[in-house]
């Protein structure tokens, strides 16, 4: 009964491109077991939640002001912890931040993509990047993975040369496929691609690959490496994406960024997160020991498993993907449907939350593969 409820969609000037449209989302439901989403299953330590606390007060006494529209000190925290993650000196000036790595990558197409430009991206991967590009008004051009959905890179290196996009998005781990791309690989799809090449690396801690931020030296002139806070740092409620880059591609975002964007205590909050990054990143190698028992265990209940380099695995074969992601909620675990035929995606949890899936898993493949 909200005021003005019987106006519909329809009756406004909505832009006709989004007329029809649904919003991105996966369902949020309260069930006992939720693999849905890959956020990390380990809830904050009480030191770190105690230190959060304290520096939010701190801010609070300061909430009339407006916070440092350049987030310099998170920035160069940022710089200090991936400087020490891949032996690459960054600096503050090499770091952008935002509320999520979607708005990272948001500002990157409004700022080199938008109308009357091209931006690439091989599919399956993160369904946001369309969805940017459509919003953006940047065009989308879906290029393919092999059917085993690894990336041919001498394909994609000709598609790059051909296509001349603006912008081309690299997911390593691919989400929602989970295969990693080789540094050297991407050099050579940075070399074919005329405009910016976003490798988005938002679960780059659970890989054993190294990441991108390694050829930032020699190809800083169109390489931009996105990162997030959501995953491995177990701050997915905070929101808080970065990225590194050369110095001119963080000139370039403070065009389109709204001023003030980064609130104080979502500053304040990530910073205080950063302190604590060496207990928080301890329960990665626990998850990609989880990732590794569930693999072979999903095998052995008879699915094809999609090798994977993050924190969740893709499997198969079903029937019916909808009616089987229906099992699993029906039987009290909540996985993703991600609309790629015959397949469904696990997030890696605790070892209590995958022991409960793994069960079900098996009742599951008797009747849905
Ligand atoms: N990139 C990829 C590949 C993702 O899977 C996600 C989260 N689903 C994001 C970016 C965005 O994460 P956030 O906005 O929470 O940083």
């Amino acid at each position: 009964n909200a005021v003005g409820g019987e106006v519909t969609l329809d009756d406004l000037p909505l832009r006709e491109d989004l007329r029809g449209r649904s919003p991105y989302g996966a369902p949020q439901l309260d069930v006992a077991v939720r693999l849905n989403t890959n956020e990390n299953p380990y809830p904050p330590p009480p030191e770190l939640v105690a230190d959060i606390t304290k520096a939010v007060h701190t801010v609070a006494e300061e909430l009339h002001r407006y916070p440092d529209r350049n987030a310099v000190g998170l920035r160069t925290d940022l710089a200090a912890y991936l400087s020490g993650a891949t032996d690459v000196a960054l600096s503050c000036a090499n770091i952008w931040v935002a509320n999520g790595s979607n708005e990272v990558l948001q500002q990157l197409m409004q700022a080199f993509g938008g109308p009357g430009r091209v931006a690439v991206g091989f599919e399956p991967s993160y369904s946001m990047h369309p969805i940017i590009a459509s919003g953006t008004r940047t065009e989308w051009l879906p290029a393919p993975r092999r059917s085993d959905f690894s990336l041919d890179v001498r394909e994609a290196a000709s598609v790059l040369r051909e296509q001349a996009p603006d912008l081309t998005f690299l997911t390593s781990p691919n989400n929602p496929t989970g295969q990693s791309i080789e540094p050297d690989e991407l050099a050579v799809l940075v070399d074919a691609a005329p405009g910016l090449v976003v490798v988005d690396e938002a679960y780059a801690e659970f890989s054993d690959r190294p990441s991108a931020i390694s050829l930032l030296a020699g190809h800083g002139h169109k390489l931009v490496v996105c990162r997030t806070m959501s995953k491995a740092f177990a701050f997915a409620g905070g929101r808080l994406g970065y990225l590194a880059a050369a110095p001119a591609v963080v000139d370039a975002l403070q065009l389109v960024r709204l001023p003030y964007h980064l609130s104080a205590p979502t500053q304040a909050a990530a910073r205080a997160a950063l302190r604590h990054a060496d207990a928080t990143l301890g329960s990665v190698a626990l998850l990609r020991a989880e990732r590794d028992r569930v693999v072979p265990a999903l095998a052995a209940a008879g699915y094809s498993v999609v090798p994977s380099d993050a924190n969740f695995v893709l499997f198969g074969r079903f029937a019916d993907a909808p009616r089987a992601w229906r099992a699993f909620l029906d039987r009290g675990v909540l996985i993703r449907d991600v609309g790629i035929a015959e397949h469904l995606r696990v997030t890696i949890g605790t070892p209590e939350e995958n022991d409960a899936f793994l069960q079900i898993a098996v009742d599951v493949a008797d009747k849905e593969l």
